[in-house]
């Protein structure tokens, strides 16, 4: 008897060569496998848990046995047969080998066959009993054919009779690493009947499982894997099932109750600031205004200086399409602050957009005593060491800059409030970063791109909510054009008129890593052409990311100021660029563009008056998915709409970009899909941390959460 297996078991311990045709090197391809799925770097600590975590991603009913008589051309069917001839020939002049035999049942014959598995030849012997499980097709002698089919053998001498891979319901894996669904399966049926069940204690309170509805978690793992005969499978297959609900709840629930704490833990602790809100301080506000603000910007920050008035550190999200104007906003937030003595700082992802903040915001300050400065990488280090010392000695009321702002020598004298723009670019990591050099400051992060509730939930949990939902008077709705390249010179034809009529124009060409020379050649080589070729008469800026910071300000400058008519960018000019003369966008092989990222270029127009146009041009080699993100292009211009429909196609991991939006990756949810689940669990969570926060459940919970060191609160009291 194998000893039993413990949820700890590492899976390099699993001793697999006691499973018939699994080799023992398999469990260190499968820890490799299921390290790279979870994105553990450290192969030797993958355990069975992980591994049952690996959830099937389809099940296939091959419970019904077929006799040859039934079967029909094209069906995926298993049948029981006994094998009659076996062989292997060459075929394409020996280049390649097919292994195939003839086996029978009471009811008809078969042929199977697999290509370059000669190997296969010993485990078929004439006379051997064995179930296969494949698609069949009527080959040409008649006979019922299946290329390469899942097979079982029926023996006597082998110990376990039990089928795993035909003539049950069985779950269809994901390849892991180089380890295809079968031999998975295998393993899975393997450690499952090793399993040691007293392993599996319920992590949720009795009553919350009553409350939702949810079956115990020792009942999910044993159903999750290999769902009972009488199972619904149409709902294992949808994630819908009860083994699926309650694993997907309490993923999310340890989410939420994890922010909950933390957020709980932020509240306990008060701020080291005190900011003042008095008349002085309300016409200082009032009086850079450059505008009249919609009454959505009058709420937000109303919501903003309530927060920053009181004894609670402010952790708020901000919230509004591109171009509804968070920008003031958060200036006059810094100058609140700043009013009562404290520094401000502005942390943005791009230098173009530090520089175009620091310009803005020194322009509406001007009037003000307030000392503004800019603060990224490509200053000089003279430069930076200067406002390092000024930010020090307290002489800079506000900053702005990129990742420059948490490097290392960067020290602030009274930081009090902290602005993050575009906040989804950054991580939540950058975020502490910037927070931990003020005393415990007020927070703002702003973002453009507007998310879908269940991913606010997730991302921003830990975050009071602000939204934007009004746009600046005056703005037409964008009108935007799909277009091949036969409509190159009409296009061409479009941007001359517009241009003749004083306004201006970007085009935008992708910058995507793997061809990221290319892309630049792309750009500069299409900014020389239509220099000479196209527009002759007008002047083109080129900016691009591997330019000087030097460089792309002049080119910014000149476009802002009228100087030039054309601005010719890689995806350098995605986020917060605004030049409110700029009409109409222009962008090349749209469709290697994501959704998100095509509304936030095409945000970069439609900031004035004039009515704004945005074409994308795309190569005639669409992929259904590119036609598809086009078209919600052509149809809407709602944030919101776009990024729900983004999330739909692409999955969360890949809009958020996972790594760098430090958005927590699940192993068994999909917060798109699951987003009903994602509501239930963050209600759960603030029940049990407000209305019974005292009770032991709660305690129990939180000793729980602490020990999963994946949420960081082993230090939080
Ligand atoms: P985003 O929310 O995308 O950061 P910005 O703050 O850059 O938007 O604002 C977009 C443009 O709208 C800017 O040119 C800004 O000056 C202008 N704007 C913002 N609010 C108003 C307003 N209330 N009235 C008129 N123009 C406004
Ligand atoms: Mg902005």
């Amino acid at each position: 008897m194998p000893r039993l297996l413990k949820l700890a078991t590492p899976l390099y311990e699993l001793h697999l060569h006691e499973i018939p045709r699994v080799a023992t090197k398999t469990a260190q391809k499968i820890a490799a496998g299921v390290a790279a799925t979870i994105g553990e770097p450290n192969a030797l600590l993958v355990t069975v848990d992980d591994l049952l975590n690996n959830l099937p991603m389809r099940y296939e009913d091959r419970s019904n046995l077929t006799k040859i008589r039934q079967l029909q051309h094209n069906e995926f069917a298993t049948i029981e047969v006994e094998v009659r001839i076996a062989g292997t020939y060459a075929v394409k002049g020996g280049k390649l080998r097919i292994f195939e035999f003839s086996a029978v049942d009471e009811s008809g014959q078969i042929r199977a066959y697999w290509w370059n598995q000669a190997y296969l030849q010993q485990a078929f012997p004439r006379g051997r009993k064995v179930l296969l499980y494949g698609q069949w097709r009527r080959g040409k002698r008649g006979f019922f054919e299946v290329e390469n089919p899942d097979y079982e053998f029926l023996s006597d001498d082998e110990d376990n009779a039990e089928p795993i891979h035909t003539g049950r319901r069985v779950p269809v894996y994901r390849k892991l690493g180089e380890l295809r669904s079968k031999p998975l399966r295998s393993i899975m049926h393997y450690v499952l009947e090793r399993m040691d069940w007293a392993e599996f204690t319920e992590t949720l309170p009795q009553e919350m499982l009553s409350r939702t509805q949810l079956i115990s978690r020792i009942d999910a793992f044993k159903q999750i894997h290999f769902p009972a005969d009488d199972a619904p499978l149409a709902l294992y297959n949808a994630c819908k099932s009860p083994a699926h609900q309650r694993l997907i709840f309490e993923e999310f629930f340890w989410l939420a109750l994890a922010m909950g704490i933390r957020r709980q833990g932020r509240e306990a602790s008060p701020k080291g600031t005190l900011i003042e809100i008095n008349d002085r301080v309300r016409e200082a506000v009032r009086s850079i205004l450059p505008f009249k603000p919609t009454n959505a910007q009058k709420r937000v920050l109303k919501e903003i200086v309530d927060d920053m008035a009181s004894t609670k550190p402010m952790n708020r999200l901000l919230q509004g399409d591109v171009g509804s104007g968070k920008t003031i906003i958060a200036i006059q937030a810094a100058v609140v602050a700043i009013e009562s003595g404290y520094q401000s700082a502005l942390m943005v992802p791009t230098e173009i957009l530090a520089e175009q903040h620091a310009k803005n915001t020194k322009r509406i300050l001007a009037q003000s005593p307030y000392r503004v400065e800019l603060l990224t990488g490509s200053l000089t280090a003279a430069k930076k060491r200067d406002i390092h010392n000024a930010i020090e000695a307290g002489e800079v009321d506000f900053v702005i800059g990129t990742h420059a702002l948490i490097q290392e020598g960067v020290k602030f004298s009274k930081l009090g409030f902290v602005v993050i723009d575009e906040q989804h670019r950054f991580g939540v990591l950058q975020r502490a970063e910037l927070m931990k050099r003020g005393y415990n400051p007020d927070t703002l992060v702003m973002t453009a791109t507007p998310i879908p509730r269940s991913l606010t939930m997730t991302l921003y949990g830990d975050l009071d909510l602000s939204i934007i939902d009004e746009m600046p008077p005056g703005r037409k709705p964008i009108i935007t054009k799909v277009r091949g390249e036969d409509a190159r010179n009409k296009i061409y034809h479009f941007l001359d008129g517009i241009i003749r009529q004083g306004q201006q124009v970007y085009i935008v060409y992708p910058l995507v890593e793997e061809s990221e020379k290319l892309d630049l050649l792309n750009a500069t080589q299409m900014a020389e052409h239509l220099r000479t070729a196209v527009f002759p008469q007008f002047r083109i800026g080129l900016v691009h990311g591997k330019m000087k910071q030097e460089e792309k300000d002049a080119v910014m400058d000149e476009f802002r100021r009228g100087a030039s008519q054309i601005l010719v960018a890689t995806t350098v000019i995605e986020v917060g660029v605004d030049v409110p003369n700029a009409s109409v966008m222009l962008v090349e092989h749209a469709e290697r563009f994501g959704l998100s990222q095509l509304h936030q270029l095409r945000g970069r127009v439609g900031r004035g008056d004039a009515q704004a146009y945005c074409i994308l041009l795309a190569g005639d080699k669409r992929t259904s998915e590119a036609r598809e993100r086009l078209t919600i292009m052509e149809q809407t211009n709602d944030g919101f709409k776009v990024s729900e429909k983004d999330l739909e196609i692409r999955g969360p991991g890949e809009v958020m970009g996972t790594r760098q939006s430090g958005i927590p990756t699940f192993r068994v949810g999909n917060i798109v899909r699951d987003r009903e689940l994602v509501e239930i669990a963050k209600r759960e969570a603030d029940y049990m941390l407000t209305e019974r926060r005292n009770s032991r459940d709660t305690a129990k919970l939180v000793e729980l959460i602490k020990k999963q060191t994946k949420y960081g609160l082993a230090s939080i009291g």
